[in-house]
């Protein structure tokens, strides 16, 4: 028995990941659904053909189906399209070729969830191997794997038919207990469903059972009958005469030998009718049998040019995966490099804020820093112009009316003042210092004549306290060196006051020992001295930080508290280190080395001439706007014996210095109007080149250079020592 499915409706496809083919597939989709639908007609018109005797046509659609399922690449439509040329072969007993197409057809409907088509499939295959009678036993085999899928599918009539065709192939072999057992599991089904076919086999079936296992011939008889009656009355002849064939052999197996001729003469007239019609077909066999080659042929072509397809379409199949892969490593890196490029856009934007930021703080900090020294500056430079006039006024006082050298009052207001004058100096030294804005100087200088100097200067505060005071040089350093003698000698004055201010009836001495000469250079230990108060240890650290000052008492040591910040910033200047040896009620030792490079020239030359200057009387020009400022000065001029005219401006004192003739002319900075610098830059264009020595409230570092440009030959700062100011007058006139 031969079957046909009929098509189904084609899978779902599948959804594909890359988002540009989804549109082809879309099309694609479309247009083979179209086409799938076309090939299963072409199936369904195959199973026509062939359920009407018009096997050529049958296997003509059949193939070109195939052809057209292949370029589909359609599994369910293949294994249709097999299993109809396998059916066209069966019939022209080419059962060979038969099992191979279905066998074919098995392959490919194996891959798919389809249990009707493998349940008919197997089905046939049994049909081949059982009724051509090449191996019943794996006829078997394939009915109950046909008979699997039925249940699968859960096909009752399938079910029926599987189970008839076992019982059938088992009864074949003389395996009548095997066989009974599905025979009587159909015995349901038949009675209420079944079809008159599948009725007929049931009896036949029984029949056989009858006759050769249970023996009992009445029952057989009554079987073969009803088989019989089933089948003529619905005209299944073919089914009829294999009855009559087992009913024959049943009679003669039990010798009832004329009952069975009369049968036999039934069967044969059946037989030879059934012979009759099928005549024309046998006829055709021979033609069809060489069309059937071809086909055979021809299908072997198609198949292999399929097979080329498939190749290329495995081969393209494995391009694209690998084009999809490279793809998508392309992407990823695309992918990277953007967020990459994101990142350091980013980042590079943070930078540069940040840059932007610390550029603005620094412009800021820069100013602040500027706005810092401006302002000390100036309030130094208020500062010292008022100080001038205060200090110089108490001066003259003193020096008017000596009377009052010891009176209380005047003295405090001078050591006011003084006190005053030092804190500005220290707070805009050590503003300097911080500002990292001193440099060391270098001139040659007699280091003897600077501790001279400084003892000279000293000695009042030495007698105040009734100490004696010492300055001891090694006879080994030479008499000029070359070095920054200022700050050398800010450092000693420091220190020395100190041990002056720190001692009473005691003694401080200053020495000065060579240490090496080495690389040119002299290393000198410097070494200050006192028998005082001492410093306690735990503070001896301290006493170099800025405004401290050891248990003060109120009226005691004056001092602004920044002396020895100083001293240790200045001799970090020159590269040394200062060290403390003391102790309470002992004394006290500071001692630090310094290194000086030989001097330049060996002796000095202005010192002696300078000396003999001393005694000359000379005019001195004074320009000077501030009132008080030009009394103070007037008098230290005329106090030491000489002429003193005053310029209130600039325009004055050009005026003057062009009808009278000056040694020296004192000229202030800071003036309302023409300042200091112009009116001598205007002397030197009228071609006055009298020396002029610059006052000024100012730094001097803060002026000289532009003092220089003006034509100012030297600048003091006021307040001033006047033997500091003759001392310069002196060296300006020699120059001269
Ligand atoms: P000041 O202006 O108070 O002298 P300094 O910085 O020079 O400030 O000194 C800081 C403190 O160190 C002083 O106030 C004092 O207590 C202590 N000191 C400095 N030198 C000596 C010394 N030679 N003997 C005792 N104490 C000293």
């Amino acid at each position: 028995m031969l079957l046909y499915l009929h098509a189904l409706k084609p899978n779902v496809k599948k959804i594909f990941l890359i988002i540009s083919l989804l549109f082809v597939q879309a099309i694609m989709a479309q247009s083979e659904a179209k086409e799938k639908e076309a090939v299963e007609k072409i199936i369904n018109n195959a199973a026509h053909a062939f359920r009407t005797g018009e096997y050529e046509k049958s296997l003509d659609l059949s193939s070109k189906a195939l052809v057209r399922a292949f370029k589909l690449d359609d599994d369910f439509l293949i294994a249709h399209s097999y299993n109809a040329i396998a059916a066209v072969y069966y019939e022209f007993s080419e059962s060979k070729r038969a099992i191979e197409f279905y066998t074919k057809a098995l392959h490919y409907a194996e891959s798919l969830d389809n249990n009707p088509l493998k349940d008919f499939i197997n089905s046939n295959l049994g049909n081949v191997y059982y009724y051509s009678k090449i191996d019943v036993g794996k006829g078997i085999e394939f009915y109950k794997k046909s008979l699997y899928y039925a249940v699968k599918s859960n096909d009752s009539s399938q079910i029926a038919y599987a189970k008839l065709n076992i019982t059938s192939a088992y009864f074949y072999l003389g395996q009548f207990k095997k066989g009974i057992v599905y025979l009587y599991e159909t015995k349901n089904f038949i009675e209420r469903k079944g079809q008159p076919e599948s009725k007929l086999s049931y009896n036949g079936l029984l029949g056989l059972y009858n006759t050769h296992e249970t023996k009992n011939t009445k029952a057989a008889e009554l079987y073969y009958r009803k088989a019989i009656a089933i089948g003529e009355s619905n005209n299944l002849n073919t089914f009829t005469a294999s009855v009559y064939d087992n009913y024959v052999d049943h009679l003669v197996k039990y010798k009832r030998f004329r009952e069975a001729d009369s049968v036999r003469r039934i069967y044969k007239k059946l037989h030879s009718k059934l012979y009759s019609e099928a005549m024309p077909g046998d006829l055709d066999d021979t033609a069809i049998q060489i069309e059937l080659d071809e086909y055979k042929n021809q299908l072997e072509k198609i198949e292999s040019t399929n097979e080329r397809q498939q190749k290329k379409i495995r081969d393209s199949r494995t391009i694209s995966i690998l084009f999809g892969i490279l793809l998508l490593f392309l992407l990823i890196m695309v992918y990277m490099l953007y967020k990459t490029n994101v990142f350091r856009k980013k980042l590079n934007a943070e930078l540069t804020k940040a840059n932007e930021e610390l550029q603005a703080a620094k412009e800021v900090a820069e100013q602040n820093s500027q706005l810092k020294t401006q302002f000390i500056s100036t309030v130094s430079h208020e500062l010292r112009t008022p100080l001038y006039g205060v200090i110089g006024i108490t001066d003259m006082i003193i020096d008017e009316h000596k009377e009052l050298v010891n009176n209380e009052q005047l003295n405090s207001l001078k050591f006011s003042a003084n006190y005053l004058l030092d804190l500005v100096n220290d707070i805009l030294q050590m503003n300097k210092m911080e500002d990292k804005r001193t440099v060391l100087e270098k001139t040659d200088f007699s280091l003897h004549d600077e501790l001279l100097t400084i003892r000279n200067s000293l000695q009042f505060l030495a007698d105040n306290n009734g100490n004696a005071f010492n300055t001891i040089i090694d006879p080994e350093i030479p008499k000029r060196v070359n070095g920054d003698e200022l700050r050398l000698s800010q450092i000693l004055v420091n220190l020395a006051s100190n041990a002056l201010k720190f001692t009473r009836n005691g003694e401080v001495t200053i020495t000065a020992k060579l240490n090496k000469f080495m690389n040119n250079k002299y290393f000198i230990d410097f070494t200050v001295q006192d028998n005082g108060i001492g410093i306690a240890e735990a503070d001896q650290e301290k006493i170099f930080d800025k405004f401290v000052q050891i248990e003060r008492k109120e009226g005691d040591y004056q001092g602004t508290g920044l002396g020895l910040a100083i001293v240790k910033r200045l001799i970090d200047l020159f590269d040394s280190s200062i060290s403390i040896d003391s102790a309470e009620n002992t004394g006290t030792t500071f001692a630090f080395t310094i290194a000086f490079e030989k001097a330049q020239y060996d002796n000095d030359i202005s010192t002696p001439d300078v000396m003999e200057m001393v005694g000359k009387e000379l005019d001195i020009l004074v320009v000077e706007d501030n009132k008080i400022n030009q009394m103070v000065t007037k008098k230290i001029i005329e106090r030491h014996g000489h002429r003193c005219r005053l310029a209130a401006s600039g325009n004055e004192a050009i005026e003057a210095a062009q009808k009278e003739s000056f040694d020296i002319i004192l000229m202030d900075i800071n003036m309302p109007g023409m300042n200091g610098y112009d009116t001598t830059k205007s002397m030197r264009e009228l071609g006055i080149y009298t020396p002029v020595i610059a006052l000024t409230a100012y730094d001097k570092k803060e002026v000289t250079e532009q003092a220089a440009n003006a034509g100012i030959n030297d600048v003091i700062v006021k307040p001033f020592e006047p033997s500091l100011l003759f001392e310069m007058m002196y060296r300006q006139l020699q120059v001269k």
